[in-house]
Protein backbone atom coordinates (compact mmCIF):
# COMPACT_ATOMS: atom_id res chain seq x y z
CA UNK A 1 0.00 0.00 0.00
CA UNK A 2 1.74 3.51 -0.58
CA UNK A 3 0.24 7.34 -0.03
CA UNK A 4 0.46 9.56 -2.69
CA UNK A 5 2.30 13.13 -1.64
CA UNK A 6 2.26 14.70 -4.92
CA UNK A 7 0.60 18.20 -4.83
CA UNK A 8 -3.29 17.50 -5.36
CA UNK A 9 -4.33 18.95 -9.20
CA UNK A 10 -6.15 22.75 -8.57
CA UNK A 11 -9.44 22.29 -8.02
CA UNK A 12 -12.74 24.16 -9.99
CA UNK A 13 -14.62 26.49 -8.40
CA UNK A 14 -17.63 24.78 -5.89
CA UNK A 15 -20.40 26.53 -5.41
CA UNK A 16 -20.33 29.22 -2.32
CA UNK A 17 -23.92 28.81 -0.79
CA UNK A 18 -26.28 25.58 -0.95
CA UNK A 19 -29.58 26.88 -1.77
CA UNK A 20 -33.11 25.13 -2.73
CA UNK A 21 -34.17 25.54 -6.07
CA UNK A 22 -38.13 26.18 -5.94
CA UNK A 23 -40.81 27.24 -8.52
CA UNK A 24 -37.56 27.90 -11.02
CA UNK A 25 -35.95 30.67 -8.16
CA UNK A 26 -32.84 29.94 -6.57
CA UNK A 27 -34.09 30.90 -2.80
CA UNK A 28 -31.92 30.72 0.52
CA UNK A 29 -33.07 27.76 2.74
CA UNK A 30 -34.74 28.87 5.89
CA UNK A 31 -34.41 26.77 8.91
CA UNK A 32 -32.73 26.89 12.44
CA UNK A 33 -30.39 24.02 12.02
CA UNK A 34 -27.04 24.79 10.15
CA UNK A 35 -24.51 22.19 9.49
CA UNK A 36 -21.31 22.17 7.37
CA UNK A 37 -20.53 20.86 4.28
CA UNK A 38 -16.89 19.27 5.07
CA UNK A 39 -14.39 17.68 2.60
CA UNK A 40 -13.56 14.50 3.83
CA UNK A 41 -10.18 14.20 2.59
CA UNK A 42 -9.17 17.33 4.58
CA UNK A 43 -11.66 18.03 6.71
CA UNK A 44 -12.22 21.59 5.63
CA UNK A 45 -15.43 22.77 5.56
CA UNK A 46 -16.51 24.11 1.79
CA UNK A 47 -19.57 25.65 2.85
CA UNK A 48 -22.73 25.54 5.21
CA UNK A 49 -26.27 23.94 4.23
CA UNK A 50 -29.70 24.82 5.95
CA UNK A 51 -31.90 22.37 7.35
CA UNK A 52 -35.06 23.22 5.43
CA UNK A 53 -38.23 23.99 7.62
CA UNK A 54 -42.03 22.80 7.04
CA UNK A 55 -42.94 25.60 5.68
CA UNK A 56 -40.30 25.70 2.87
CA UNK A 57 -41.52 22.36 1.84
CA UNK A 58 -45.46 22.92 2.17
CA UNK A 59 -44.64 25.93 -0.35
CA UNK A 60 -42.49 23.54 -2.75
CA UNK A 61 -45.03 21.17 -2.71
CA UNK A 62 -47.52 23.97 -3.49
CA UNK A 63 -45.41 25.47 -5.80
CA UNK A 64 -45.35 21.75 -8.05
CA UNK A 65 -48.88 21.04 -7.55
CA UNK A 66 -49.75 24.06 -8.96
CA UNK A 67 -46.95 22.90 -12.12
CA UNK A 68 -49.12 19.80 -12.44
CA UNK A 69 -52.12 20.50 -14.74
CA UNK A 70 -50.17 22.53 -17.18
CA UNK A 71 -47.03 19.97 -17.35
CA UNK A 72 -49.66 16.96 -17.79
CA UNK A 73 -51.01 18.75 -20.41
CA UNK A 74 -47.66 19.67 -22.05
CA UNK A 75 -47.34 16.37 -24.61
CA UNK A 76 -44.45 13.93 -23.84
CA UNK A 77 -42.77 14.54 -27.29
CA UNK A 78 -42.37 18.09 -26.34
CA UNK A 79 -41.54 17.36 -22.52
CA UNK A 80 -38.47 15.15 -23.72
CA UNK A 81 -37.09 18.15 -25.34
CA UNK A 82 -36.63 19.48 -22.06
CA UNK A 83 -34.71 16.36 -21.30
CA UNK A 84 -32.48 16.63 -24.38
CA UNK A 85 -31.40 20.16 -23.71
CA UNK A 86 -30.49 18.39 -19.87
CA UNK A 87 -28.18 16.10 -21.34
CA UNK A 88 -26.61 18.72 -22.94
CA UNK A 89 -26.13 21.10 -20.23
CA UNK A 90 -25.11 18.45 -18.37
CA UNK A 91 -22.23 16.99 -20.41
CA UNK A 92 -21.23 20.97 -20.77
CA UNK A 93 -21.65 20.60 -17.26
CA UNK A 94 -19.42 17.22 -16.08
CA UNK A 95 -15.96 18.08 -15.42
CA UNK A 96 -17.11 20.95 -13.08
CA UNK A 97 -19.74 18.46 -11.32
CA UNK A 98 -16.95 15.55 -10.54
CA UNK A 99 -14.51 18.18 -9.28
CA UNK A 100 -17.15 19.12 -6.62
CA UNK A 101 -18.73 15.77 -5.81
CA UNK A 102 -14.84 14.49 -5.16
CA UNK A 103 -14.47 17.05 -2.98
CA UNK A 104 -17.51 16.42 -0.77
CA UNK A 105 -17.83 12.97 -0.77
CA UNK A 106 -13.93 12.06 -1.25
CA UNK A 107 -14.28 9.43 -4.06
CA UNK A 108 -11.85 9.60 -6.72
CA UNK A 109 -12.32 11.86 -9.92
CA UNK A 110 -12.27 8.79 -12.09
CA UNK A 111 -15.05 7.51 -9.88
CA UNK A 112 -16.78 10.98 -10.13
CA UNK A 113 -16.74 11.23 -14.09
CA UNK A 114 -18.05 7.62 -14.15
CA UNK A 115 -21.11 8.24 -11.88
CA UNK A 116 -22.03 11.72 -13.43
CA UNK A 117 -22.23 9.28 -16.72
CA UNK A 118 -24.36 6.79 -15.18
CA UNK A 119 -26.92 9.72 -14.22
CA UNK A 120 -26.63 11.02 -17.67
CA UNK A 121 -27.19 7.88 -19.28
CA UNK A 122 -31.28 7.98 -16.94
CA UNK A 123 -31.49 11.27 -18.60
CA UNK A 124 -31.24 9.34 -22.01
CA UNK A 125 -33.05 6.88 -21.30
CA UNK A 126 -36.21 8.86 -20.07
CA UNK A 127 -36.03 10.81 -23.59
CA UNK A 128 -37.62 7.79 -25.14
CA UNK A 129 -40.71 8.28 -22.82
CA UNK A 130 -42.73 8.83 -26.02
CA UNK A 131 -42.22 5.15 -26.49
CA UNK A 132 -42.41 4.00 -23.54
CA UNK A 133 -45.49 5.46 -22.32
CA UNK A 134 -47.00 2.95 -25.05
CA UNK A 135 -46.03 -0.20 -23.23
CA UNK A 136 -48.02 -1.79 -20.74
CA UNK A 137 -50.93 0.60 -21.97
CA UNK A 138 -53.21 -0.88 -25.06
CA UNK A 139 -56.38 -1.98 -26.71
CA UNK A 140 -58.71 -4.72 -27.16
CA UNK A 141 -61.76 -3.90 -29.63
CA UNK A 142 -64.90 -5.58 -29.37
CA UNK A 143 -65.34 -6.66 -25.86
CA UNK A 144 -69.17 -6.86 -26.03
CA UNK A 145 -71.13 -5.71 -29.10
CA UNK A 146 -70.37 -2.15 -29.86
CA UNK A 147 -67.68 -1.87 -26.99
CA UNK A 148 -63.90 -1.13 -26.70
CA UNK A 149 -61.47 -1.78 -24.17
CA UNK A 150 -58.30 0.46 -23.49
CA UNK A 151 -55.60 1.70 -21.01
CA UNK A 152 -54.24 4.80 -20.74
CA UNK A 153 -51.26 5.79 -18.62
CA UNK A 154 -51.76 8.88 -16.70
CA UNK A 155 -49.40 10.74 -14.26
CA UNK A 156 -50.02 11.26 -10.76
CA UNK A 157 -49.11 14.51 -9.48
CA UNK A 158 -45.86 15.87 -6.76
CA UNK A 159 -43.10 13.04 -6.71
CA UNK A 160 -40.47 13.38 -4.59
CA UNK A 161 -37.14 11.31 -4.04
CA UNK A 162 -34.80 11.04 -1.12
CA UNK A 163 -31.25 10.30 -1.83
CA UNK A 164 -28.19 9.19 -0.42
CA UNK A 165 -24.68 10.81 0.06
CA UNK A 166 -22.63 7.82 -1.79
CA UNK A 167 -23.97 8.57 -5.66
CA UNK A 168 -24.81 12.70 -5.76
CA UNK A 169 -25.23 13.43 -9.19
CA UNK A 170 -26.21 9.37 -10.49
CA UNK A 171 -29.24 8.45 -7.82
CA UNK A 172 -30.87 11.78 -8.31
CA UNK A 173 -30.85 11.29 -11.73
CA UNK A 174 -32.59 7.64 -11.06
CA UNK A 175 -35.64 9.40 -10.78
CA UNK A 176 -35.78 13.02 -11.60
CA UNK A 177 -36.46 12.00 -15.70
CA UNK A 178 -38.57 9.63 -15.34
CA UNK A 179 -40.69 10.96 -13.02
CA UNK A 180 -41.16 14.85 -15.13
CA UNK A 181 -40.94 12.95 -18.59
CA UNK A 182 -44.12 11.09 -17.37
CA UNK A 183 -45.69 14.39 -16.65
CA UNK A 184 -45.25 14.62 -13.09
CA UNK A 185 -43.43 17.65 -11.03
CA UNK A 186 -40.64 16.57 -8.83
CA UNK A 187 -38.94 17.72 -5.87
CA UNK A 188 -35.51 16.52 -4.90
CA UNK A 189 -34.38 16.28 -1.50
CA UNK A 190 -30.88 15.14 -1.67
CA UNK A 191 -28.24 13.90 1.55
CA UNK A 192 -27.67 16.24 3.49
CA UNK A 193 -23.87 15.08 3.50
CA UNK A 194 -23.02 16.37 0.31
CA UNK A 195 -25.39 18.72 -1.57
CA UNK A 196 -22.93 20.67 -4.04
CA UNK A 197 -23.90 18.19 -6.82
CA UNK A 198 -27.29 19.13 -6.88
CA UNK A 199 -26.64 22.64 -6.97
CA UNK A 200 -24.61 21.91 -10.06
CA UNK A 201 -27.47 19.72 -11.48
CA UNK A 202 -29.71 21.93 -11.03
CA UNK A 203 -27.83 24.89 -12.34
CA UNK A 204 -28.10 22.83 -15.25
CA UNK A 205 -31.95 22.46 -14.99
CA UNK A 206 -32.47 26.44 -14.54
CA UNK A 207 -30.18 26.41 -17.92
CA UNK A 208 -32.68 24.20 -19.70
CA UNK A 209 -35.41 26.37 -18.44
CA UNK A 210 -38.02 23.56 -17.44
CA UNK A 211 -41.93 25.65 -16.67
CA UNK A 212 -41.59 27.26 -12.80
CA UNK A 213 -42.56 23.91 -10.58
CA UNK A 214 -41.88 21.94 -12.43
CA UNK A 215 -38.40 20.36 -11.07
CA UNK A 216 -37.36 21.42 -7.87
CA UNK A 217 -34.79 20.94 -5.14
CA UNK A 218 -35.26 21.23 -1.11
CA UNK A 219 -32.32 20.69 0.73
CA UNK A 220 -32.52 19.30 4.46
CA UNK A 221 -32.56 16.33 7.06
CA UNK A 222 -34.89 14.16 8.64
CA UNK A 223 -37.20 16.69 9.68
CA UNK A 224 -37.04 17.98 5.88
CA UNK A 225 -37.93 14.42 5.00
CA UNK A 226 -41.00 14.17 7.75
CA UNK A 227 -42.47 17.14 5.93
CA UNK A 228 -42.40 15.83 2.51
CA UNK A 229 -43.64 12.48 3.95
CA UNK A 230 -46.81 13.94 5.49
CA UNK A 231 -47.81 16.28 3.09
CA UNK A 232 -51.15 15.46 1.31
CA UNK A 233 -49.91 16.78 -2.23
CA UNK A 234 -47.22 14.24 -2.29
CA UNK A 235 -48.55 11.51 -4.74
CA UNK A 236 -45.06 9.18 -4.52
CA UNK A 237 -41.66 8.82 -2.81
CA UNK A 238 -38.97 7.32 -3.95
CA UNK A 239 -36.15 6.48 -1.01
CA UNK A 240 -32.29 5.13 -1.70
CA UNK A 241 -30.38 4.96 1.64
CA UNK A 242 -29.66 2.52 4.95
CA UNK A 243 -32.43 0.06 5.82
CA UNK A 244 -33.28 1.11 8.93
CA UNK A 245 -34.31 4.43 7.37
CA UNK A 246 -35.83 2.38 4.29
CA UNK A 247 -38.30 0.94 6.09
CA UNK A 248 -39.14 3.98 8.14
CA UNK A 249 -39.79 5.99 4.80
CA UNK A 250 -41.57 2.55 3.08
CA UNK A 251 -43.88 2.40 6.16
CA UNK A 252 -44.51 6.37 6.45
CA UNK A 253 -44.72 7.29 3.32
CA UNK A 254 -47.86 4.00 2.77
CA UNK A 255 -48.94 5.01 5.98
CA UNK A 256 -50.12 8.55 4.26
CA UNK A 257 -51.44 6.69 1.32
CA UNK A 258 -48.63 7.57 -1.09
CA UNK A 259 -46.64 5.57 -4.14
CA UNK A 260 -43.09 4.31 -2.09
CA UNK A 261 -40.18 2.77 -3.12
CA UNK A 262 -37.65 2.43 -0.97
CA UNK A 263 -33.78 1.07 -1.46
CA UNK A 264 -32.00 0.12 1.31
CA UNK A 265 -28.68 -1.10 2.18
CA UNK A 266 -26.82 -3.74 1.29
CA UNK A 267 -24.66 -7.32 2.51
CA UNK A 268 -22.82 -8.58 -0.94
CA UNK A 269 -20.89 -11.77 -1.31
CA UNK A 270 -18.60 -12.39 -4.10
CA UNK A 271 -17.60 -16.17 -4.84
CA UNK A 272 -14.92 -17.53 -6.80
CA UNK A 273 -14.51 -20.96 -8.12
CA UNK A 274 -11.67 -23.04 -9.47
CA UNK A 275 -12.80 -22.40 -12.98
CA UNK A 276 -12.35 -18.29 -12.10
CA UNK A 277 -9.84 -16.61 -14.44
CA UNK A 278 -8.07 -14.84 -11.55
CA UNK A 279 -6.26 -12.76 -13.89
CA UNK A 280 -9.27 -10.78 -14.72
CA UNK A 281 -11.26 -11.62 -11.16
CA UNK A 282 -9.03 -9.96 -8.92
CA UNK A 283 -9.05 -6.39 -10.41
CA UNK A 284 -12.61 -6.88 -10.98
CA UNK A 285 -12.89 -8.05 -7.35
CA UNK A 286 -11.18 -5.48 -5.59
CA UNK A 287 -12.20 -2.66 -7.80
CA UNK A 288 -15.35 -3.77 -6.03
CA UNK A 289 -14.53 -3.73 -2.38
CA UNK A 290 -12.32 -1.05 -2.38
CA UNK A 291 -13.68 1.45 -5.41
CA UNK A 292 -15.58 4.46 -3.96
CA UNK A 293 -13.82 3.09 -0.39
CA UNK A 294 -15.83 1.12 -0.04
CA UNK A 295 -18.79 2.71 -0.08
CA UNK A 296 -21.26 1.39 -2.52
CA UNK A 297 -24.26 -0.24 -2.20
CA UNK A 298 -22.98 -3.13 -4.85
CA UNK A 299 -19.50 -3.58 -3.16
CA UNK A 300 -18.74 -7.34 -2.77
CA UNK A 301 -17.41 -7.28 1.16
CA UNK A 302 -17.26 -10.60 1.70
CA UNK A 303 -15.36 -12.73 -1.16
CA UNK A 304 -15.80 -16.77 -0.81
CA UNK A 305 -13.29 -19.31 -2.27
CA UNK A 306 -14.84 -22.36 -3.20
CA UNK A 307 -12.44 -25.17 -2.65
CA UNK A 308 -8.74 -24.94 -4.31
CA UNK A 309 -9.08 -22.05 -5.70
CA UNK A 310 -8.61 -20.27 -2.23
CA UNK A 311 -4.99 -20.27 -2.08
CA UNK A 312 -4.02 -19.03 -5.39
CA UNK A 313 -6.95 -16.11 -5.15
CA UNK A 314 -5.84 -14.83 -1.50
CA UNK A 315 -2.06 -14.48 -2.88
CA UNK A 316 -3.68 -12.08 -6.05
CA UNK A 317 -5.61 -10.29 -3.87
CA UNK A 318 -2.82 -9.30 -1.73
CA UNK A 319 -0.52 -8.19 -4.24
CA UNK A 320 -3.99 -6.62 -5.89
CA UNK A 321 -4.06 -4.60 -2.40
CA UNK A 322 -0.56 -4.16 -2.32
CA UNK A 323 -0.79 -1.80 -5.21
CA UNK A 324 -3.83 0.26 -4.04
CA UNK A 325 -3.29 4.16 -3.72
CA UNK A 326 -4.87 5.89 -0.68
CA UNK A 327 -5.01 9.65 -0.89
CA UNK A 328 -7.34 12.82 -1.98
CA UNK A 329 -9.54 11.95 -4.83
CA UNK A 330 -8.78 15.05 -6.70
CA UNK A 331 -5.44 13.64 -7.41
CA UNK A 332 -5.32 11.53 -10.88
CA UNK A 333 -3.10 8.71 -9.16
CA UNK A 334 -5.76 7.85 -6.20
CA UNK A 335 -7.34 4.74 -6.14
CA UNK A 336 -9.12 4.77 -2.38
CA UNK A 337 -10.37 8.18 -1.11
CA UNK A 338 -11.60 8.67 2.43
CA UNK A 339 -14.36 7.70 4.24
CA UNK A 340 -17.44 10.39 4.33
CA UNK A 341 -17.14 11.49 7.86
CA UNK A 342 -15.00 10.55 11.01
CA UNK A 343 -17.77 8.40 12.40
CA UNK A 344 -18.00 6.38 9.32
CA UNK A 345 -14.75 5.77 9.95
CA UNK A 346 -15.08 5.58 13.19
CA UNK A 347 -17.69 2.86 12.77
CA UNK A 348 -16.07 0.65 10.31
CA UNK A 349 -12.66 0.53 13.08
CA UNK A 350 -14.95 -0.80 15.39
CA UNK A 351 -16.18 -4.01 13.03
CA UNK A 352 -12.58 -4.46 12.60
CA UNK A 353 -11.97 -4.71 15.64
CA UNK A 354 -15.04 -6.58 16.66
CA UNK A 355 -14.27 -8.91 14.00
CA UNK A 356 -10.71 -9.85 14.91
CA UNK A 357 -12.52 -10.70 18.64
CA UNK A 358 -14.96 -12.95 17.16
CA UNK A 359 -11.88 -14.96 15.50
CA UNK A 360 -11.22 -13.68 11.69
CA UNK A 361 -7.45 -12.96 11.02
CA UNK A 362 -6.43 -9.62 10.03
CA UNK A 363 -4.30 -9.99 6.90
CA UNK A 364 -4.32 -6.72 6.03
CA UNK A 365 -4.21 -3.90 8.30
CA UNK A 366 -5.51 -0.06 7.01
CA UNK A 367 -6.55 0.75 10.94
CA UNK A 368 -3.58 2.91 11.38
CA UNK A 369 -3.27 4.73 7.92
CA UNK A 370 -2.85 8.14 8.00
CA UNK A 371 -2.04 10.41 4.83
CA UNK A 372 0.72 12.83 5.30
CA UNK A 373 -0.34 15.60 3.28
CA UNK A 374 -3.68 15.24 4.93
CA UNK A 375 -3.77 14.21 8.42
CA UNK A 376 -7.23 15.35 8.59
CA UNK A 377 -8.57 13.48 6.41
CA UNK A 378 -11.14 10.38 7.26
CA UNK A 379 -8.84 8.13 5.85
CA UNK A 380 -8.53 4.18 6.10
CA UNK A 381 -6.56 1.73 5.08
CA UNK A 382 -7.41 -1.27 2.71
CA UNK A 383 -8.25 -4.13 4.93
CA UNK A 384 -7.97 -7.56 4.72
CA UNK A 385 -9.61 -10.04 6.73
CA UNK A 386 -9.08 -13.74 6.91
CA UNK A 387 -11.06 -17.13 8.22
CA UNK A 388 -14.50 -15.41 8.11
CA UNK A 389 -17.62 -17.12 8.99
CA UNK A 390 -21.50 -16.47 8.52
CA UNK A 391 -21.76 -16.17 12.60
CA UNK A 392 -19.47 -13.20 12.71
CA UNK A 393 -21.47 -10.07 12.66
CA UNK A 394 -18.31 -8.56 9.83
CA UNK A 395 -20.10 -11.30 7.37
CA UNK A 396 -23.87 -10.39 8.45
CA UNK A 397 -23.40 -6.07 8.30
CA UNK A 398 -23.13 -3.81 5.74
CA UNK A 399 -19.22 -2.16 6.23
CA UNK A 400 -19.30 0.35 3.79
CA UNK A 401 -15.68 1.33 4.15
CA UNK A 402 -12.08 -0.22 2.56
CA UNK A 403 -12.66 -3.64 4.26
CA UNK A 404 -12.90 -7.15 2.59
CA UNK A 405 -13.36 -10.47 3.98
CA UNK A 406 -11.99 -14.05 2.83
CA UNK A 407 -13.88 -17.17 3.47
CA UNK A 408 -13.58 -20.37 2.20
CA UNK A 409 -16.72 -22.75 1.36
CA UNK A 410 -15.93 -26.68 -0.32
CA UNK A 411 -18.41 -26.29 -2.38
CA UNK A 412 -20.77 -23.66 -4.84
CA UNK A 413 -23.72 -25.02 -2.38
CA UNK A 414 -21.74 -24.15 0.46
CA UNK A 415 -20.66 -20.73 -0.84
CA UNK A 416 -24.74 -20.21 -2.31
CA UNK A 417 -25.86 -20.63 1.35
CA UNK A 418 -23.50 -18.11 3.00
CA UNK A 419 -24.51 -15.72 0.23
CA UNK A 420 -27.85 -16.21 0.71
CA UNK A 421 -27.46 -16.06 4.60
CA UNK A 422 -27.57 -12.45 5.12
CA UNK A 423 -30.79 -10.01 5.66
CA UNK A 424 -30.09 -8.78 2.57
CA UNK A 425 -30.73 -9.30 -1.02
CA UNK A 426 -29.02 -6.38 -3.00
CA UNK A 427 -26.27 -8.26 -5.29
CA UNK A 428 -23.67 -10.88 -5.41
CA UNK A 429 -21.11 -11.48 -8.13
CA UNK A 430 -19.76 -14.96 -9.21
CA UNK A 431 -16.64 -15.67 -10.92
CA UNK A 432 -16.68 -18.62 -12.86
CA UNK A 433 -15.96 -20.12 -16.37
CA UNK A 434 -18.73 -22.80 -16.66
CA UNK A 435 -21.81 -22.00 -17.76
CA UNK A 436 -23.33 -24.31 -15.09
CA UNK A 437 -22.03 -23.15 -12.15
CA UNK A 438 -23.33 -19.39 -13.40
CA UNK A 439 -26.71 -20.79 -14.17
CA UNK A 440 -27.36 -22.38 -10.67
CA UNK A 441 -25.71 -19.22 -9.02
CA UNK A 442 -28.18 -16.81 -10.76
CA UNK A 443 -31.27 -19.79 -9.80
CA UNK A 444 -30.23 -20.44 -6.01
CA UNK A 445 -28.96 -16.89 -5.13
CA UNK A 446 -31.54 -14.64 -3.73
CA UNK A 447 -30.49 -11.00 -4.33
CA UNK A 448 -31.72 -8.83 -7.21
CA UNK A 449 -28.48 -7.75 -9.27
CA UNK A 450 -26.29 -11.04 -9.80
CA UNK A 451 -23.07 -10.23 -11.76
CA UNK A 452 -21.25 -13.31 -13.39
CA UNK A 453 -17.32 -12.22 -13.64
CA UNK A 454 -18.68 -9.00 -13.33
CA UNK A 455 -18.30 -7.27 -9.04
CA UNK A 456 -20.24 -4.17 -9.46
CA UNK A 457 -23.34 -4.82 -11.29
CA UNK A 458 -25.06 -1.73 -11.67
CA UNK A 459 -27.96 -2.12 -14.22
CA UNK A 460 -27.56 0.40 -16.76
CA UNK A 461 -30.78 2.81 -17.41
CA UNK A 462 -32.75 0.69 -19.43
CA UNK A 463 -33.18 -1.86 -16.78
CA UNK A 464 -34.75 -1.24 -13.20
CA UNK A 465 -32.32 -1.57 -10.69
CA UNK A 466 -32.86 -4.99 -8.52
CA UNK A 467 -32.83 -5.36 -4.72
CA UNK A 468 -35.23 -7.56 -2.37
CA UNK A 469 -35.12 -9.15 1.18
CA UNK A 470 -34.12 -6.13 3.38
CA UNK A 471 -32.46 -4.11 0.58
CA UNK A 472 -35.94 -2.81 -0.93
CA UNK A 473 -38.86 -1.86 0.04
CA UNK A 474 -41.58 -1.60 -2.49
CA UNK A 475 -43.02 -3.33 -5.91
CA UNK A 476 -41.91 -1.12 -8.66
CA UNK A 477 -37.51 -0.58 -8.60
CA UNK A 478 -35.79 2.65 -9.86
CA UNK A 479 -35.47 3.11 -13.91
CA UNK A 480 -36.31 1.60 -17.02
CA UNK A 481 -39.70 -0.31 -17.57
CA UNK A 482 -40.06 -0.20 -13.86
CA UNK A 483 -39.87 3.83 -13.32
CA UNK A 484 -42.53 4.23 -16.33
CA UNK A 485 -44.96 2.12 -14.04
CA UNK A 486 -43.97 3.97 -10.76
CA UNK A 487 -44.97 7.08 -12.29
CA UNK A 488 -47.95 6.40 -13.62
CA UNK A 489 -51.09 5.14 -12.84
CA UNK A 490 -53.15 2.93 -16.17
CA UNK A 491 -56.74 3.87 -16.41
CA UNK A 492 -59.30 1.55 -17.74
CA UNK A 493 -61.58 2.84 -20.48
CA UNK A 494 -64.51 0.81 -21.82
CA UNK A 495 -66.47 2.76 -24.10
CA UNK A 496 -69.85 1.53 -26.12
CA UNK A 497 -71.36 3.85 -28.66
CA UNK A 498 -74.64 3.24 -29.99
CA UNK A 499 -74.72 4.35 -33.68
P1 LIG B 1 -29.14 7.34 5.12
O1 LIG B 1 -30.25 6.36 5.28
O2 LIG B 1 -28.44 7.80 6.33
O3 LIG B 1 -29.66 8.69 4.40
C1 LIG B 1 -30.35 8.64 3.18
C2 LIG B 1 -31.33 9.81 3.10
O4 LIG B 1 -32.29 9.69 4.14
C3 LIG B 1 -30.67 11.17 3.28
O5 LIG B 1 -31.23 12.06 2.33
C4 LIG B 1 -31.04 11.58 4.70
O6 LIG B 1 -31.22 12.97 4.85
C5 LIG B 1 -32.36 10.87 4.93
N1 LIG B 1 -32.53 10.43 6.32
C6 LIG B 1 -31.57 9.95 7.14
N2 LIG B 1 -32.10 9.63 8.35
C7 LIG B 1 -33.41 9.92 8.27
C8 LIG B 1 -34.49 9.81 9.19
N3 LIG B 1 -34.33 9.35 10.42
N4 LIG B 1 -35.71 10.20 8.79
C9 LIG B 1 -35.92 10.67 7.53
N5 LIG B 1 -34.92 10.81 6.62
C10 LIG B 1 -33.69 10.43 6.97
O7 LIG B 1 -28.13 6.70 4.06
P2 LIG B 1 -26.68 7.22 3.64
O8 LIG B 1 -25.73 6.98 4.75
O9 LIG B 1 -26.78 8.56 3.04
O10 LIG B 1 -26.36 6.21 2.43
C11 LIG B 1 -25.73 4.97 2.59
C12 LIG B 1 -26.73 3.83 2.56
O11 LIG B 1 -27.46 3.85 1.35
C13 LIG B 1 -26.04 2.47 2.59
O12 LIG B 1 -26.74 1.62 3.46
C14 LIG B 1 -26.16 1.98 1.16
O13 LIG B 1 -26.14 0.58 0.98
C15 LIG B 1 -27.48 2.55 0.77
N6 LIG B 1 -27.61 2.63 -0.68
C16 LIG B 1 -28.43 1.75 -1.28
C17 LIG B 1 -28.54 1.75 -2.66
C18 LIG B 1 -29.42 0.78 -3.35
O14 LIG B 1 -29.56 0.87 -4.55
N7 LIG B 1 -30.05 -0.15 -2.65
C19 LIG B 1 -27.80 2.68 -3.41
C20 LIG B 1 -26.97 3.58 -2.74
C21 LIG B 1 -26.88 3.55 -1.37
Amino acid sequence: MTSKQEQSPAAADIPSSVRNYIDGEWVAAEGDDVQPVVNPATGETLVDITYSNTETVDETVEKAAAAFDEWRATSPVERVQYLFDLKQELEDRQEDIAQALTREHGKTLAEARGEIRRGIENVEVAAGIPNMLREGSGNVEGIATNMDEHAVRQPLGVFTAITPFNFPAMIPLWFLPYAVATGNPFILKPSEKVPLSSQLIFEAIDAVNFPDGVVNLVNGGADTVNALLEHDDIAGVSFVGSTPVAQYIYETAAKHGKRVQAQGGAKNYAVATNSAELDQAVPNIIGSAYGNAGQRCLANDVLVGVGDVYDDLRAEVLDAIDDLTVGNGLDEETDVGPLITDESADRVLEMIDDAIDEGAELVVDGRDFEHPDYPEGYFLGPTLLEGVTTDMDIAQTEIFGPVMCLAKADDLDEAIEMVNSTEYGNASSLYTERGNEARKYRYEVDAGNIGINVGVCAPLGFFHFGGRKGSFFGDLHAQGEDAVNFYTDKTIEIQRWYS
